[in-house]
């Protein structure tokens, strides 16, 4: 065992992070252990401990740390409204708006056949029977403004509307090809307010 190869599984880890490559992870690796080497073990203790207890909210498929999270839980949220998102950045961001007082539900992604995501990894068929429950009265589909997100958008809404439920897509003022995420807060509540 060569007396690098504790470096070299950490960089090797690293390197699992999206958009980072073999330069980037070293850099990182090399700061961390030659700069901060009390910010490697708050990442490290970080990254163990959300790795074993975060999960998927049972009702929306977020991130939450119990069995339900806490938009879930808010008893003052309207119910009729559940608005699909891909992410839950998607879902912070359409909270800092302020704009939508209902429930979510996040695909966790979307459909891109060419990755290999399905109907079965964004969870549709968990949509379509939470739309289905008899409270939801309208699904607001807030997929990203991208090729992806606006085919995902489709085919939601023609499965949802074949189950004969209400099917609203945010309008256009978000800019087309962009991520939710990104977006300002004004021109997402605009575009909540003005949705077909
Ligand atoms: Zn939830």
């Amino acid at each position: 065992m060569s007396d690098t190869s504790s470096l070299d599984a950490l960089i090797q880890a690293l390197r699992r992070l999206p958009g980072i490559g073999q330069k980037s992870a070293q850099r990182m690796a090399f700061h961390l252990l030659q700069h901060d080497r009390a910010g490697a073990q708050l990442l490290s203790q970080a990254l163990a401990q959300a790795s074993s207890h975060v999960r998927h909210c049972v009702r929306c498929h977020t991130f939450t740390e119990g069995e339900l999270c806490e938009v879930c839980q808010d008893p003052g949220r309207d119910t009729a409204r559940l608005c699909v998102v891909e992410t839950p950045a998607d879902q912070a961001a359409m909270e800092r708006t302020g704009a939508f007082k209902g429930l979510y539900f996040v695909l966790m992604g979307r459909l891109s056949p060419l990755d290999g995501v399905g109907p079965r990894d964004i969870g549709v068929q968990e949509l379509l029977e939470r739309a289905g429950d008899g409270v939801v009265q309208e699904v607001i589909l807030a997929t990203s403004f991208t090729a992806e997100g606006e085919a995902t958008a489709h085919a939601l809404a023609e499965a949802l509307k074949r189950r004969g439920v209400r099917v609203t897509r945010l309008a256009r003022g978000v800019p087309v090809g962009s991520e939710l995420e990104y977006v300002d807060l004004g021109t997402i509540a605009h575009a909540l307010a003005d949705r077909r």
